[in-house]
């Protein structure tokens, strides 16, 4: 089991995507997709919060 993440459910539009193994691994990969595509986003513990809040069990 593992999590899964996508931009659509933070209400944004763009279509990505993304599962990993473990909430640690997801968040580390979405970050990396917000610093490229999300840049009107501030990198903090808040957005990492909400991150984990949109995850979901796959
Ligand atoms: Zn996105």
């Amino acid at each position: 089991m593992g999590k899964s993440i996508s931009c659509k459910d933070a209400g944004k539009t763009c279509g990505w995507s993304a599962t990993a193994g473990t909430e640690d691994e997801l968040l580390k990969i979405t970050l990396e997709h917000v610093k490229e595509h999300h840049t009107e986003l501030t990198i903090n513990s808040e957005l990492s919060k909400t991150i984990k809040t949109l995850m979901k069990d796959t």
